[in-house]
């Protein structure tokens, strides 16, 4: 007997975000789920990176998500805040301590060096979009685990190369149509000159720190740089009144640092000078940069150049220059800045089947429509034809493609218009052709 369809159901998709229900465990604290949803941003994110990273000839590299931990303490630096108090530690059953990568430049530069690439690719752009872990208090924008985007380019102290990570960051988010996007760039110098400036500081701040907070005693002491990088009430009066790095560049850093604003003036790209920008990791030399979008109280990314964190790390003497986006922030930006996700795929064919032969004879009219790149949705937990059309209603299929025993009998599938209604039986042999014209 033939099916009988029943009527096309009208009932719509719940529009709101469904709610969770109970379960014995939670996603750990500071770490999400990515769900299909959160994909459709992360999608279009990755999409934009790869246009640009295919212009400016940035080629894709991917390093464990564990290194000894030493890579970091030696390279990121002891004095930084990701290795004093955010780092992801694990002992391993040989009793070495690795680490949760907090970041990804020090693993990079290891693997450029370790792999004899820095013989035959120099300069080498590589990109990356990876996930890190930062044992962070979590918080808006701050999680334990996030991605990052992010370019590093190795083997040149060209300030060329410092205006094109500067501009393949800034061209990322504004392929993404983000507005009011803004640049903050310094030079904090060279061995030499930044030793001068930071003498200078220390002597400036010398009689202060009896006003200011804990951790910039702590800095003081420890990394006086990071004086400027204080977020506190207090300290703010001070820090106004410091010294500024670009006076007390020498020659041959304050060349370097012209050429690279020259460079970003010449690819239009807006910046701001902040004499107080010196970022939070140690091994940092000469330009530095934070990317910020207007309406936001967190930077998107950041970065800057480390000519000597090669040799930090027991490894050539060999400059380069990277950037990093926290890729959860710029998601949070377009949400902000109403930007859309990509569309979820549509299957615009939806088969439905009744009774076991049909389920299993579906199976090789899915791959005839697969192998003609005909994306098709199908309900195969659900027995009832009433819902699995229903399905495909909710779905917003235009065909649904309707197989019963009797069309397994007389090798005919029918094909059922969703919008109208109407429908036909055609034979099998005929059916990858017909879903084509159909769908053109
Ligand atoms: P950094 O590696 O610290 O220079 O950070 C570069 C970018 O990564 C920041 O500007 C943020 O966008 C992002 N980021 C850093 N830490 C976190 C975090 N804990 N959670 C989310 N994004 C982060």
């Amino acid at each position: 007997m033939p099916i009988k369809i029943p009527r096309a159901h009208k009932k719509s998709a719940p529009k709101s975000k469904p709610k969770g229900r109970k379960f014995a465990f939670q996603t750990p604290k500071g770490m999400h789920d990515m769900l299909p949803a959160d994909f459709l941003f992360f999608d279009k994110i990755e999409k934009a990176l790869k246009k640009i990273v295919c212009y400016y000839g940035f080629e894709r590299i991917e390093t464990p998500i564990m290194e000894d931990a030493r890579i970091f303490e030696r390279g990121t630096g002891m004095t930084s805040e990701i290795v004093q108090k955010q780092m992801f530690t694990v002992k391993t059953r040989g009793g070495e301590v690795m680490a949760l990568r907090p970041e990804m430049t020090p693993g990079v530069l290891r693997a450029y060096v370790e792999s004899g690439l820095s013989h035959v690719m120099s300069p080498a752009k590589f990109y990356y979009l990876s996930p890190l872990f930062r044992y962070e208090q979590p918080q808006h924008g701050r999680f334990r685990q996030f991605y990052q985007l992010g370019f590093e380019i190795l083997g040149s102290d060209e300030a060329v190369y410092d205006a094109q990570t500067i501009s393949a960051v800034y061209r990322t988010i504004g392929e993404l149509k983000l507005k009011n996007i803004m640049v903050r760039v310094n030079s904090i110098g060279c061995k030499t000159c930044r030793a001068t400036y930071v003498k200078k500081l220390k002597e400036y701040y010398k009689n202060k720190l009896s006003k200011m907070c804990k951790d910039c005693n702590k800095r003081y002491s420890e990394n006086p740089l990071r004086l400027l990088d204080c977020k506190e009430e207090k300290c703010q009066p001070f820090k106004a009144q410091a010294p500024q790095t670009l006076d007390y560049l020498c020659t041959a850093c304050k060349h370097h640092f012209k050429l690279v604003l020259e460079y970003l003036d010449e690819m239009k790209i807006p910046y701001l000078i902040d004499s107080t920008l010196v970022r939070g990791l140690d091994y940092y030399s000469r330009t530095v940069f934070e990317v910020f979008i207007e309406g936001l109280d967190f930077a998107l990314g950041g970065g800057g150049r480390y000519d000597y964190l090669s040799e930090t790390l027991g490894g050539p003497r060999m400059a380069a220059v990277g950037a990093a986006c926290g890729v959860e922030r710029i998601v949070e930006a377009m949400k902000l800045q109403q930007i859309p996700s990509l569309v979820k795929n549509k299957n615009r064919v939806f088969l439905v089947y009744m009774g076991d032969q049909a389920k299993k004879k579906s199976l090789s009219i899915l791959e005839n429509l697969y192998d003609a790149g005909i994306c098709v949705k199908e309900a195969f937990s659900k027995d009832s034809l009433k819902s699995q059309l229903r399905m495909a209603d909710r779905e917003k299929a235009e065909l649904a493609l309707i197989l019963g025993q009797q069309e397994v009998f007389e090798d005919v599938i029918i094909v059922r218009d969703m919008q109208s209604g109407t429908q036909e039986s055609v034979p099998l042999r005929k059916i990858v052709e017909e879903v084509k014209r159909r769908l053109r």
